[in-house]
């Protein structure tokens, strides 16, 4: 099998495994145990906590675990817009038309709930305008939230500068960086993030788990209520196989997210080159979607005229390899991609676009094969 849809979710790296496994024989203390066996647990939720903190430069105390990057998105944004603003009414706040679905449909929710949102454009390489976002703020806005990476084009927004307009106007800054985070190097501070959201499946960790960082100066009220594990604020039995497999998988990334980064920009540039420049089969000519270089490592996006994307994912998994038509969380549906629709893609353009999303552990052969796969 040639796997190579990394942005859908990650096998789990052999750190991370080994790491999880005491979890599901001696060490299955409950965290709030008031011996040593829960005491254990406790002390090794309270490292992990730490690692995830220093990755991004925030302190343990402002990190939360949740059960994935949708928790996360949905806690952040519900939890900050749900209360008047005394003395103005109904709050107002700021995303883009790229945002996952995470992200989108809570924002359809709140709409029903009387919230006013702004839904910025983007350009046709997915970026959104930082005049157009000045220009969306009113006396109630309360929030911009903005993804820090595109799952399905790959582009990085601007996100120190949207975190300068968001501080400078006293707004609440939050961004989803599910498929960012251990991917790209991100401090909350330099970028003026006041909320964060993070999916360890994305990044060589178990599915289900994730985390919120809510900078300490922000007061954002549960999404979750019952026994008041993580500090209050998301109460249930924490996930402690989860939260250290995370954590190990975060260690590793951080560790070496250079080599990492510049293994898969190699291996991305080479693949657009040989699939986009095209120099094989003059009859096809594909287009590179989202930014040339503002760009996820690992991110390859293109449109092939004339090709049925569903239809070649279904062929190319019939020769053992794993790429997707849109993103994971839509394939499901059949309406076309939100995003390539907002870069100015038609309906058709869209149908026949693909997205490979590399990792450190794919070689050049493989690439070989998956272009020839896809371009004869
Ligand atoms: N946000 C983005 C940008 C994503 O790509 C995803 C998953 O694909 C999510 C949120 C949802 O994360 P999870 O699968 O952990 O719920």
């Amino acid at each position: 099998m040639i796997y190579m849809d990394n942005a859908a979710t990650t096998p789990v790296c052999k750190n991370a495994y080994e790491a999880m496994l005491p979890y599901f024989s001696t060490k299955f203390g409950n965290p709030s145990g008031a011996y040593e066996l829960g005491r254990k647990c406790r002390k090794d939720i309270e490292n992990a906590r730490e690692t995830i903190a220093s990755s991004i430069g925030a302190r343990p105390g402002e990190i939360y675990f949740t059960s994935g990057g949708t928790e996360s998105d949905n806690w952040a944004i519900m939890s900050t817009m749900l209360n008047e603003i005394p003395g103005i009414g109904v709050p107002h706040m700021i995303t883009s038309k790229i945002e996952h679905s995470a992200v989108m449909n809570t924002c359809k929710q709140l709409e029903k709930y009387g919230v006013e949102v702004t839904y910025l454009d983007v350009d046709e390489y997915g970026l959104i305008s930082l005049n157009q976002l000045k220009s969306a703020i009113k006396k109630n806005t309360r929030l911009i939230s903005i993804m820090y990476a595109n799952n399905e084009i790959g582009t990085i927004e601007p996100i120190t500068e949207i975190g300068r307009i968001a501080n400078y106007h006293n707004i609440i800054f939050h961004t989803d960086a599910v498929q960012a985070f251990a991917h790209v190097n991100i401090n909350v501070n330099r970028s003026g993030i006041d909320m964060l959201s993070a999916s360890s499946h994305k990044f060589g960790g178990p599915k289900g788990v994730g985390f919120l960082y809510i900078r300490n100066t922000v007061d954002i009220e549960p999404l979750i209520f019952g026994g008041g594990q993580e500090m209050g604020k998301r109460s249930g039995t924490e996930n402690v196989a989860g939260i250290v497999g995370m954590a190990e998988a975060c260690r590793y990334r951080i560790n070496n997210l250079n080599s990492i980064m510049n293994r898969e920009v190699q291996l991305r540039n080479y693949m657009i080159d040989k699939l986009v420049a095209n120099k094989n089969n003059r009859e096809i000519r594909c287009s590179l979607n989202g930014h040339p270089v503002k760009r996820l490592p690992g991110n390859i996006n293109i449109t092939i005229p004339g090709k049925n994307a569903k239809k070649l994912v279904e062929e190319l998994n019939r020769k053992g390899i794993c790429i997707s038509a849109g993103s994971a969380c839509s394939a499901m549906k059949d309406s076309s991609s939100h995003v390539l629709k907002a870069i100015g893609l038609s309906k058709e353009m869209a149908e026949s676009t693909i997205r490979i999303t590399l990792s450190e552990n794919n070689t050049r052969e493989e690439t070989d094969i998956v272009i020839k796969a896809i371009m004869f």
